[in-house]
Parts: structure tokens; C-alpha cells; sequence
């Protein structure tokens, strides 16, 4: 398969991806797109850098951003193009309103929303096949982890996710690791075991698909991520960057995240 030359084996171009969550408001989510935006400044030439506001803001978070190579995505898509799905915004009203990411399977919708392996799958299938890209999250609870399931079930999640999805649709996929029990605690996953799940989860792409695909798909960390802890856990090269929650809502913590991932020095590429 061909792949941009921004994603030539050992030259993934960094991510990095600050899910708001439901947080800001009317005034506040304009104002940290535009404060975010400011303190990214340059690194965002080195780095795609995504903000995913609520959905209720993306249109005033889009005007903020304006031409700023600074991505806009949503915390989630629905799985069905349109019609009776009261609630649920489709993969072309995000086009519409000028996103062009979301977030699939992030464990506070599996948690809150019921959401299995199976919506997020058919979640991911639509958003793609729709043209939106997507940050694929997966990870093990710490039950899952305390019985030493924490492999086990990161697969099944990124197995089930990509069942129909083809390797050329991979590209527009960046699969986030979050490990659940570090999302919000302020308790990330140590360098080490961040990076041994990255290697798993790269193992396992190149089982379903293929080693060169394997290489060439990003895989970021998620939970608990920040200024302070970035520059350990982004050493290791099988990182590409993160998702960010908590620390996405102080723009210069965001920032300095974001410069840490772009000073792994890859090449550009689309936000
Ligand atoms: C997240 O929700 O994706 C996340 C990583 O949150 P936090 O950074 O707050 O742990």
C-alpha cells in the first residue's frame, strides 16, 4: 500500500488531541480554542494538534481556531447516517460544521452510554466511511488490569473495533491507548507500561493488517497526561503523542504538551 510520505516507516508525524470533555461554555470554549491556538503557535507545524470541544460549541470554537492549523473534531458520532436517533449527530453534521475528527470508544461513553464493542465498531465504520477521521480509544479497566487481563482486553477492544474496517481506511485512524484507570485520577500509566501497551497494540495491527501498516498508523497515550509528565512518557518512540483531557483546559499546559510531542522532529503532514 502506498502511504503519505509523512508516514514512511519511523516517521509518524506526531498527535496530539485535547478532549474537553463536558467542560467550557459559551464564552469560555471560543476563548481557550483562541488561547490554545496562541500558546501552540509553531509547534503545531510539527504536530497535529486536534481540540474536541462539546458539541454544542464547534461551531464558536471553529470560528475561533479560524485558519489556524489547529483541527477540530467531537467527543463521538453517532453510528447511523441520520433519521430517528434522538440525541445523536451524524459523521455529515460534523463535516458540515467544519469537523473533521471524533473521538470513537473513549471509555466514558462505554461507561455512561453502554457503549460495546459493537457500536463502537459500527461508529468507527460510519465516521470513516463518512470522511471523518478518528481516535480509535481503547484500554483495560483496573479490574481488567489487577486480573491481569490489561492486554487481553485492549486487544479484543482494537480487534473488534477494525473488523470491517480495510487498511487503506487506517490511515485516517489514530488509536489512543487509555488505560481507564489513569483517565482523570492524575495517575498516568509509567513509561514503561505505556510503552509496552503501544508495542502490544503495534504487534496486533500487524497481525490484523500488516507490519508496514503496523508502522505506519499512530498509537498515542491517554490518562492523566501533562505538562509535567509528557517529556518521560513521549521518550519512547513507539509513542506519537496523546489525548489529553484535564490538562487541554489550560491552554499553556496543552501547549507545552504539544511541544514535546513536535520536538521528536517529524515531518508535516495534515491536521
Ligand atoms: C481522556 O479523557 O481522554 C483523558 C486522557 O483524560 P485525562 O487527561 O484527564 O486523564
Amino acid at each position: 500500500m502506498d502511504w503519505p510520505a509523512s508516514y514512511t516507516r519511523g516517521m509518524r508525524r506526531p498527535f496530539v488531541g485535547g478532549n474537553w470533555k463536558m467542560n467550557t461554555g459559551a464564552e469560555s470554549a471560543p476563548a481557550l480554542a483562541a488561547a490554545t491556538v496562541t500558546e501552540v503557535g509553531d509547534a503545531a507545524r510539527a504536530c497535529d494538534v486536534v481540540v474536541f470541544p462539546p458539541a454544542c460549541f464547534l461551531i464558536p470554537v471553529r470560528s475561533a481556531l479560524g485558519d489556524a492549523a489547529v483541527g477540530l473534531g467531537a467527543q463521538d458520532v453517532s453510528s447511523e447516517a441520520n433519521g430517528a436517533h434522538t440525541g445523536d449527530i451524524s459523521a455529515e453534521m460534523l463535516k458540515e460544521i467544519g469537523a473533521t475528527w471524533a473521538i470513537i470508544g473513549h471509555s466514558e461513553r462505554r461507561r455512561d452510554h453502554g457503549e460495546g464493542d459493537h457500536v463502537v465498531a459500527q461508529k468507527l465504520e460510519m465516521a470513516l466511511e463518512s470522511g471523518l477521521r478518528a481516535v480509535l480509544c481503547v484500554g483495560e479497566t483496573l479490574e481488567e488490569r489487577k486480573a491481569g487481563q490489561a492486554h487481553q482486553v485492549t486487544a479484543r477492544q482494537l480487534r473488534a473495533a477494525c473488523a470491517s474496517i480495510r487498511a487503506e481506511q487506517m490511515h485516517d485512524v489514530v488509536i489512543a491507548y487509555e488505560p481507564v484507570w489513569a483517565i482523570g485520577t492524575g495517575v498516568s500509566a509509567t513509561p514503561q507500561d505505556a510503552a509496552e501497551a503501544h508495542r502490544m497494540i503495534r504487534r496486533e495491527l500487524g497481525i490484523l493488517y500488516s507490519p508496514e501498516l503496523a508502522q505506519a498508523v499512530r498509537i498515542v497515550y491517554g490518562g492523566s497526561l501533562n505538562a509535567a509528565n509528557a517529556a518521560a512518557i513521549l521518550a519512547d518512540p513507539g509513542i506519537d503523542g496523546g489525548l489529553i483531557g484535564g490538562a487541554s483546559l489550560k491552554a499553556g499546559d496543552f501547549a507545552q504538551v504539544v511541544r514535546t510531542a513536535a520536538a521528536r522532529g517529524q515531518p508535516q503532514g495534515r491536521h
